[in-house]
């Protein structure tokens, strides 16, 4: 197939059946070598998702972290609480309010 436009030459994956990709039909935009490819897969553009996707891993990991802590926190109290034979120190606060 050349119909004298450029075409990106990668294999793309799509979420249909089997394992067999299709190649982009994106029109090239970046040549590389012999080979051209769309905005999405040329090399700048990988490079670039690359980095947005390394932002979002770093974002979802800090945000895992907190809610990790967060939990053991919140398990350490609890632990700690029934060591000194305090049920639920909501209950506890609510008795000595008057
Ligand atoms: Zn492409």
């Amino acid at each position: 197939m050349n119909d004298g436009k450029p075409r990106c030459c990668k294999t793309v994956y799509g979420s249909g059946m089997g394992f067999r990709g299709s190649s982009c039909s994106n029109p090239g935009k970046e040549q590389v070598g012999d080979k051209w490819f769309c905005r999405i897969h040329s090399p700048s553009g990988e490079i670039k998702r690359k980095e947005r996707q390394a932002i979002r891993d770093a974002d979802l990991n800090t945000k895992w972290e907190r809610e990790r802590a967060e939990r053991r926190y919140a398990a350490d109290a609890v632990a700690r609480c029934r060591e000194l034979g305090i049920v639920n120190p909501l209950l506890e606060i609510a008795k000595v309010q008057p």
